[in-house]
């Protein structure tokens, strides 16, 4: 199955693509993720994402563009994946249609995490992510808060604040989100593969109407 997610920073996408992903056992593709990843290692492409990522801004499409051809093409991807972060604009998204046509590849279904902007900032500000680049956990200080403070339940690592969940960039990244990315709504919608998911909800209660959703996907396929 291959699925794509939509939805403003703070929507919870980071936290269902894991749920998700271990359920079906198909690969999470986090363009976040793979950044920072090339950030850490000091790559050429992670240095110049950083300057970006920095400011809250969208890195220039050819990076992100050369990093999932790359990872689309790998052997782990072949059975599925869920992107999450990726495609963020119309141009990347018709750079993404163009490798499914080269792969011979279709997306299944493109869901889009619906909710008021008004709690996005506080659920950004407190979400605290595990430092260990293996896991990832995602946690969040009040509405998804690990059993011991600041130390991940699955591995027992630091919890750390990602350096651009600061309450300043937050503004930026919610207002890029709203220019370059929303527009992949109507996008998605137009080629019938949008299902919008209530994400004001518990995470449990999200991931079960995501479940849902994709069942009856597998039903009508
Ligand atoms: P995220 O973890 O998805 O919130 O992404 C963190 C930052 O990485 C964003 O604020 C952007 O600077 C950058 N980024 C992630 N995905 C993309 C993308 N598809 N296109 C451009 N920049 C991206």
């Amino acid at each position: 199955m291959r699925l794509l997610f939509l939805g403003p920073p703070g929507s919870g996408k980071g936290t269902q693509c894991q749920l998700l992903s271990n359920e079906l056992k198909i690969r999470h593709l986090s363009s976040g993720d793979l950044l920072r990843a090339s950030v850490a290692q000091g790559t050429a492409a992670g240095l110049e994402a950083k300057t970006y990522m920095d400011k809250g801004l969208l890195v220039p499409d050819p990076v992100l563009i050369a990093m999932f051809k790359d990872n689309l093409s790998q052997e782990n991807c072949h059975n599925g994946y869920i992107l999450d972060g990726f495609p963020r604009n119309l141009s990347q998204a018709k750079s993404f249609d163009d490798m499914l046509s080269n792969l011979h590849q279709f997306l299944d279904c493109v869901i889009n995490l619906e909710i008021d902007s008004e709690p996005l900032t506080l659920r950004i500000t407190g979400r605290r992510v595990c430092a260990n680049k293996n896991c990832l956990k995602v946690y969040h200080t009040k509405f998804n808060p690990p059993q011991v403070e600041n130390v991940c339940d699955d591995c027992k690592c630091e919890l750390i604040i990602r350096s651009d969940d600061k309450e300043d960039l937050v503004k930026v990244r919610l207002a890029t989100y709203f220019e370059q990315t929303q527009p992949l709504i109507e996008y998605y919608q137009l080629k019938k593969i949008l299902v919008n998911i209530d994400a004001s909800q518990s995470s449990q209660n999200v991931f079960n109407s995501i479940l849902t959703t994709l069942k009856e996907l597998t039903k009508t396929h």
